[in-house]
């Protein structure tokens, strides 16, 4: 089982990379603004070459039939798909009917990503009815959480009836840098790891001897952390006081809260941190104040997180803003003074884009390792294409 389709479907974009065995090779593309006239797609060949072009008004199947014709030459021999919500399901599952029923059923929970993973799965079984293809759901890695951390103090049925809880997302990445990091420090997937996975949308994690026992997000990838255009945490009075002072329906709020609020409300600038940095060296107040923000509640959530853990073997940066801000990791570190961490600053210094240990040897460890949600779900999908392949 070599060559393995890894295919993530937004709502009007595809990720996708081909990725082979020996991992060094990959072939990555984006087709984007699909159903527009602006619809095109682009990428990488394994020359490393680029490719760009446009595809006026394409849909997703169109886009993917595009994809594949570009990339059948390397045959791939399974698909796997990323899924945000998977509900309370606890690991990859081959897809059939039933798996599909369930990602439709859980889109009441993430009701922007999984209807648009429906229609890639869709697109791809046509495509290609042979090919084994797996589902990889970002909140599998969750479901090891015990109850009291993924339990809200609401009515009971609520959960019973409706499946309000706590769920966690970024699982992929959190499961594959805790154990790269663990790995890398001698004991695969043992200790406990502080997990800050810090991009777009920033989640942390506490990992127990390789499982998720807390996390920051929740129901959905709303509550935790300040993030670049998401609010995280805020009093859930809010809503109430909104509709009340200022008339707002459920709508305005929630596209207040996902695209309004973060880095980019608090700036009113940028939800883009290398431009907050840059504009808070040149003096702007907002911008700083996003900057610290963004630093103070993600040290609070790691604080928090340690309570999941019976020790801190280490602290593992991830993630566009955790890979390659040495500023930010070090401020980070500074506010965590409770916890015997010290940072090599020439370290710190020389992280970005690769796994690299910066602490000073005293303490627990601080790790950065770049993710690799990509590989981590071609992996799932080999073992599981190879397990249908070779029946016990
Ligand atoms: P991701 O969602 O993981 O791709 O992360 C994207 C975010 O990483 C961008 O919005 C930037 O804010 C951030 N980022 C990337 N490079 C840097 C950098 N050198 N310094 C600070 N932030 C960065």
């Amino acid at each position: 089982m070599s060559n393995i389709l890894v295919i993530n479907c937004g709502s009007s974009s595809i990720k996708f990379a081909l990725l082979l065995e020996d991992q060094h090779f990959r072939i990555q593309g984006l087709a984007e603004n699909l159903g527009t006239a602006e619809a095109r797609i682009k990428g990488v060949t394994i020359g490393e070459e680029k490719f760009e072009m446009p595809l006026p008004h394409a849909d997703h199947k169109q886009a993917l039939e595009v994809a594949l014709t570009r990339l059948k030459h390397y045959k791939p021999e399974a698909i796997g798909h990323r899924v945000v919500h998977g509900g309370e399901i606890t690991e990859a599952q081959l897809i059939n009917d039933e798996v599909i029923q369930h990602i439709k059923q859980t889109s009441a929970l993430a009701p922007l990503h999984n209807p648009a993973h429906i229609v890639g799965i869709e697109a791809t079984l046509e495509l290609f009815p042979d090919l084994p293809q797996v589902a990889v759901f970002d909140t599998a890695f969750h479901q090891s959480m015990p109850e009291k951390a993924y339990r809200y103090a609401l009515p009971k049925n609520l959960y019973t009836d409706y499946g309000v809880r706590r769920y966690g997302f970024h699982g992929t990445s959190h499961a594959y840098v805790s154990e790269r990091a663990s790995t890398l420090a001698g004991q695969k997937n043992q200790g406990g790891w502080l997990v800050a996975h810090l991009g777009n949308g920033s989640s942390t994690c506490a990992v127990w001897n390789g499982k998720s026992v807390d996390t920051s997000m929740g129901l959905t990838p709303l509550e935790g952390l300040c993030m670049g255009t998401r609010s995280g945490d805020v009093d859930p009075s809010l809503h109430q006081f909104l509709a009340k002072n200022l008339g707002w329906d459920l709508e305005r709020i929630d596209k207040m809260l996902n695209r309004e609020s973060g880095l980019l409300g608090i700036s009113g600038l940028s939800n883009d941190m290398r431009t907050l940095v840059e504009a808070a060296d040149n003096g702007n107040h907002d911008a700083a104040l996003a900057i610290e923000v963004f630093v103070y509640r993600l040290a609070k959530s790691l604080a928090a997180m340690s309570c999941g853990l019976p020790e801190i073997s280490g602290l593992i940066f991830t993630g566009g803003i955790g890979e390659n801000s040495a500023y930010i990791r070090e401020r980070v570190v500074k506010s965590l003074p409770h916890f015997g961490f010290s940072i090599d600053q020439n370290q710190n210094d020389h992280a970005r884009g690769k796994e690299i240990r910066i602490d000073q040897g005293q303490g627990p460890q601080i790790w950065v390792i770049p993710t690799d949600e990509e590989g981590r779900i071609a992996h799932e999908t080999r073992e599981i294409a190879l397990k249908i392949a070779e029946p016990a």
